[in-house]
């Protein structure tokens, strides 16, 4: 075929999809690493490449185990039913994916009440905790973790400053409060602020850590904490129905997209930033929020509905998510490619 009418074909039916980070394939290589893992029964503990996946976060983390479940909603929710009795309460921002996104587990799963915090994009701080903890009174729900989300899916891929995390978990150690983070996307904060794994590890009694999102597995979350916290998770990960048998040949994706698919989240970020930069030129825009990440969110002017815009936008084959009053989200990822980047330039600058 005569390349240059190839790449134009390409050019035009192209489907660029920015919906979410969790929309990417397996890459070749990938699928390659899964066709050769070493497999056994996981509920028997016998699945090699489980077991690998979980010594690898685990050391990562510098935490003494590790759990593989199939998404992140069970890690976070698992966390929670770990740290939580019913009737307890647990504090996060209102933004958090575990209130939002998790179809009401934490009631329906905890039988745990959830007081909400107003932070700066799901951001808040150690006096914001403080003042969100209830008296020690018959009348209160027994404040009993706090959980943080690492970059805020809602906060536009927000990144949390260490110090104030610090602050926050040296305040629940000692005043007999669990601290989770939901880290369905840290790698993508850690490759901005240059943090470890370690540092971060040291922070929290439990982190949930996605490795279908950014990081391209095809499915997968790993929860890591301390082993009396982990033999819990494992009992409950067994009664939520997550304990999978030959879960290696999932599990050997997960430890290919940490070797290999860490280092190129600042590709995604660099294409968030230029994305950013042509959305707030286009007619309908009426703010961007700030881009740190691989997330960009913006905000529609009053006079544009945003299933309108929606449809606009996958008219000309760029296709983004509603998150809420007047708000698109676009993520960037492993299977939006350069030429896309370019094409929805193009087709964003016809929107200015
Ligand atoms: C995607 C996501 C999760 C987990 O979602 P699953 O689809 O269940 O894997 C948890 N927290 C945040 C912030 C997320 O974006």
């Amino acid at each position: 075929m005569d390349s240059r009418h190839f790449i134009f074909e390409l050019k035009i039916k192209m489907r660029i999809d920015l919906r979410s980070d969790t929309i990417t394939q397996p890459t070749a290589e990938m699928k390659t690493a899964m066709m050769q893992a070493k497999l056994g029964d996981d509920v028997f503990h016998e699945d090699p490449s489980v077991n690998e996946l979980e010594e690898f976060v685990a050391d990562m983390f510098g935490k003494e185990k590790a759990l593989f479940c199939p998404s992140g909603t069970m890690t976070n929710q698992i966390a929670i039913k770990v740290h939580t009795q019913p009737g307890d309460e647990i504090i996060c921002d209102r933004s958090a994916h575990i209130y939002n996104y998790e179809g009401g587990g934490i009631g329906f799963n905890s039988g745990a009440s959830v007081r909400l915090i107003e932070g700066d994009l799901g951001r808040f701080t150690l006096n914001d905790v403080i003042e969100n903890i209830n008296p020690d009174n018959d009348h209160y729900p027994r404040t009993a973790m706090v959980s943080i989300e690492n970059t805020v899916n809602r906060g536009g891929g927000s990144i949390w400053n260490i110090a104030e995390i610090e602050r926050i978990s040296t305040f629940c150690s000692e005043n007999n409060l669990k601290i989770h983070l939901d880290g369905a996307r840290l790698f993508n904060a850690l490759t901005e602020t240059h943090e470890t794994c370690l540092q971060h590890g040291s922070l929290f009694d439990s982190l949930s850590l996605c490795l279908s999102k950014g990081l391209g597995a095809p499915a997968g979350s790993v929860l890591c904490g301390d082993s009396y916290f982990i033999d819990k998770a494992r009992r409950i990960r067994k009664v939520f129905g997550g304990g999978m048998r030959q879960a290696g040949i999932l599990a050997s994706a997960g430890i290919y997209a940490l070797k290999h698919h860490v280092h190129r989240l600042k590709d995604d970020h660099l294409k968030a930033k230029i994305l950013a930069k042509h959305i707030s030129e286009t007619y309908f825009c009426l703010k961007v929020l700030p881009v740190e990440t691989n997330i960009l969110i913006f905000e529609l002017k009053p006079e544009y509905k945003t299933d309108v815009i929606l449809r606009k936008l996958a008219e000309n084959n760029i296709y983004a998510l509603n998150i809420g009053k007047q708000r698109i989200r676009m993520v960037t990822h492993l299977d939006f490619t350069d030429l896309m980047l370019e094409k929805a330039c193009e087709i964003l600058k016809l929107m200015s």
